[in-house]
């Protein structure tokens, strides 16, 4: 098993589907924004510089993800593979990601882009949950992707909350440095034969199939 890089607009589900993947691969998820909001809880200068870039739904310095990315990556549980939500989010991440891994002997394996317009993916904020605990998503406005007791989170039965930066405005933020930032990455990707695009208009279940056929062909 290669690594998986998720890439897709802001809500669009990359979350969710990559805990059905690490379900049935049995491979960590590694979300940096998970990490970076591990990293802003404490009462230090860098957790409240961190806290409010992450409320403002502004990027976070390269340099500093990165760092967290390497640290987590070194652990054992990442040696047969990983999905990356959330990373890259810029072309100097993905070059600086490549160096990463020629260091640790990994390969680049393969990129996922989930394709979902704008207002389809904004629409599903509003009912968008997470788990602070686990970085678990669900969503109260899509069937089938609600918690089996409300509010409470199936993996870890902790509290689920609305995300702070889960609101129109900050979301028209994230989007922007995602249409800025981020989409250059599928061009990139693309030229390097790396990419595979699956219709995030498709329902949770037959969206996680077309991406487990991308990995079984890619095994
Ligand atoms: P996400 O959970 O992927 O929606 O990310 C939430 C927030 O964390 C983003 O709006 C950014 O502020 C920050 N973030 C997550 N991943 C990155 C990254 N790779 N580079 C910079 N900032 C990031």
């Amino acid at each position: 098993m290669k690594s998986i890089i998720f890439i897709a607009p802001p809500a669009a589900g990359k979350g969710t589907q990559a805990k059905l993947v690490t379900e049935k691969y049995g491979i960590p998820h590694i979300s940096t924004g998970d990490l970076l909001r591990a990293a802003s809880n404490g009462d230090d200068e860098l957790s409240i510089t961190i806290s409010k870039l992450l409320s403002e739904g502004k990027l976070v310095s390269d340099d500093l993800v990165l760092e967290l990315l390497k640290e987590r990556l070194e652990q054992f549980d990442c040696e047969n593979g990983y999905i990356l939500d959330g990373f890259p989010r810029n072309l100097t991440q993905a070059k600086k990601y490549e160096e990463i891994l020629s260091n640790i002997n990994m390969e680049l394996g393969i990129v996922i882009f989930i394709d979902l317009a704008r207002e389809v993916a904004q629409e599903r904020i509003s009912g968008r949950l997470s788990c602070p605990k686990c970085g678990a998503v669900y969503n109260s406005s899509i069937e089938g992707s609600m918690p089996i007791k409300e509010n409470i989170c199936d993996n870890c039965g902790t509290t689920l909350i609305h995300r702070n930066d889960d609101d129109i405005t900050t979301y028209g933020i994230r989007y922007q440095t995602y249409m800025k930032d981020t989409v250059p990455l599928l061009d990139y990707y693309q030229t390097i034969h790396k990419l595979y695009v699956v219709d995030g208009n498709k329902s949770k279940d037959e969206i996680f199939k077309e991406i487990t056929d991308i990995i079984d062909n890619n095994q």
